[in-house]
C-alpha cells in the first residue's frame, strides 16, 4: 500500500498551487448541497434537535465557500485544501452519529469522503480521514449522546438517490479534467525540452563555429584548417580522391604596416578575406594560416586543376583597392604556392612544399602562382 505522501501537482498546471481548492470547489458544492437532502432525511428520522439542523445546513450550504476563500488566502494553498478535506472528514464523522447511524445516508456520506481523500491524497489522506472521521463522531456523541436507529426509511432511500446519482458523475467529470490537462502539461514539457535541446543544440554548434573561426577575418582558424587537412587525408586514403592545397602570403605587407599602420595592415587582411571567400567555390575551404599567410584546401582537384582558381584568387586581389583612414588608396598581391596531396605523404610534408611554392613565388617576383605537382616535385 502506498505510504508516501504525494507531490503537489506541478506548480504551473495549477497556478500558485491553487489548484486543487478549485478543483474541489464544484464538487463541494454538489456534494453537500445534494448531501443536505440525504443528511437532512437522516436527521428528521432520528429526530435531530433544532441546532444540530442548523449546523448542519451551515455546513451544507456555506462551507464549500468558506473552505474555498480559506484556501486561496492561504500562503500554501495546496496545504490548506487537504486540511479542509480533513474538516469534511470530521464532519463525516459527525453526521452518522446525528442521523442516530441511519445505514444508508452513513454509508453513502463515508463512501464519497474515501473517494474524495484516496483520489487527492492516496492511502495517507484515505487513513487519516478515518481518524478524522473517528474525532468527528467522538465529538458528536459528547454532545448530542447516543442514539441507534440503524434502519432507512423509503423517504430516505429517495432522498439520497439524487446524491448516489450526481456525486460520481461530478467526481468523473473533475477527475477527467484533471487527465486532460495533465496530459496538456506532458506534452508542454516534451515539448519545452526539445525547444530547449535544440536551442543547446544551436548554441553548442555556434561555439564549435565560433572555436574555429579567426577573430579578425571571420576566416577558419589554423586549428579548424589544420583538421580539415586530416580529414582529406584520411578521405584520400580511403576514397583515393585527390586534393591540392595552396599557401598564400601577402607580399611586402611589412611595408604596409610599416607605412599605414597597423590598423590599416587589418584593413588589408580583412579586404583579402573578403575576395578569398568571393574566390572560393563551394566545396573550397580558406582559413588563416597565421600573421598574412593562408591556406587554402581544394578538395577532389590535382594541383593542375586548382591553379585556375589560384590564379583568379591572385587577380582578384591584385584588382582590390583598400582605401586607408588617410583617405589614400591601397593595393596589395598574394604570392601563392601550390601543390597537391602525394599519398602517403603527410599533411605536414604537404604543406612544406606548398611553402617552398609559395617561397619559389616570392623569388620570382612575387603577385604570382607557382605550382609543385607531382610530377615537378618528383623531377
Ligand atoms: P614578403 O613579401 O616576403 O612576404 O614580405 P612581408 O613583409 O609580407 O613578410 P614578413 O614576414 O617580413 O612580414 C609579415 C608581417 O605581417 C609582420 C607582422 O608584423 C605582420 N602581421 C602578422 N600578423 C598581423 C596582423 O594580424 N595584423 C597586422 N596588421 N599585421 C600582421
Ligand atoms: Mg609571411
Ligand atoms: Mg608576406
Amino acid at each position: 500500500m502506498d505510504t508516501t505522501e504525494p507531490a503537489p501537482p506541478p506548480a504551473e498546471a495549477q497556478p500558485r498551487g491553487t489548484g486543487l481548492a478549485r478543483r474541489t470547489y464544484l464538487p463541494r458544492i454538489v456534494g453537500l448541497g445534494i448531501g443536505a437532502l440525504c443528511a437532512g432525511a437522516g436527521l428528521y428520522q432520528a429526530d435531530a434537535r433544532p441546532w444540530v439542523w442548523c449546523v448542519m445546513l451551515v455546513y451544507c450550504f456555506a462551507w464549500p465557500h468558506i473552505a474555498l476563500h480559506i484556501s486561496l488566502r492561504s500562503a500554501s494553498p495546496y496545504t490548506t485544501e487537504r486540511r479542509n478535506l480533513l474538516v469534511d472528514s470530521f464532519a463525516g464523522g459527525v453526521w452518522p452519529v446525528a442521523m442516530a447511524f441511519n445505514v444508508l445516508p452513513s454509508v453513502l456520506l463515508l463512501a464519497a469522503l474515501a473517494m474524495n481523500n484516496f483520489a487527492t491524497g492516496g492511502a495517507r489522506l484515505f487513513r487519516k480521514g478515518l481518524l478524522a472521521h473517528l474525532a468527528g463522531a467522538a465529538v458528536a456523541l459528547l454532545l448530542v449522546g447516543p442514539k441507534f436507529v440503524p434502519q432507512t426509511s423509503f423517504l430516505t432511500v429517495l432522498l439520497c438517490v439524487p446524491f448516489l446519482l450526481s456525486y460520481p458523475l461530478v467526481l468523473g467529470v473533475v477527475m477527467y479534467r484533471l487527465s486532460i490537462e495533465l496530459s496538456r502539461r506532458k506534452d508542454e514539457l516534451v515539448l519545452e525540452k526539445r525547444r530547449a535541446d535544440e536551442a543547446n543544440l544551436a548554441r553548442t554548434r555556434a561555439l564549435a563555429e565560433l572555436a574555429s573561426r579567426d577573430e579578425l577575418t571571420g576566416l577558419f582558424n589554423r586549428r579548424h584548417m589544420s583538421d580539415l587537412l586530416a580529414q582529406q587525408r584520411l578521405g584520400c586514403q580511403r576514397s583515393g580522391d585527390g586534393f591540392a592545397v595552396a599557401l598564400v602570403d601577402l607580399d611586402h605587407f611589412k611595408h604596409i604596416n610599416d607605412n599605414h599602420g597597423h590598423a590599416v595592415g587589418d584593413s588589408v587582411l580583412r579586404a583579402f578575406a573578403e575576395q578569398a571567400g568571393a574566390a572560393m567555390r563551394g566545396t573550397d575551404n580558406v582559413g588563416r594560416w597565421g600573421g598574412e599567410e593562408f591556406i587554402v584546401i581544394y578538395p577532389g582537384s590535382t594541383a593542375h586543376e586548382a591553379a585556375q582558381g589560384a590564379d583568379r584568387l591572385r587577380e582578384r586581389v591584385a584588382a582590390t583597392v583598400v582605401t586607408t583612414p588617410a583617405g589614400r588608396s591601397l593595393t596589395f598581391t598574394v604570392s601563392i604556392g601550390l601543390t597537391e596531396h602525394m599519398p602517403p605523404e603527410s599533411v605536414d610534408a604537404l604543406v612544406e612544399r606548398a611553402d617552398r611554392a609559395m617561397y619559389q613565388a616570392k623569388s620570382q617576383g612575387r603577385n604570382r602562382v607557382v605550382t609543385l605537382s607531382k610530377a615537378k616535385a618528383r623531377a
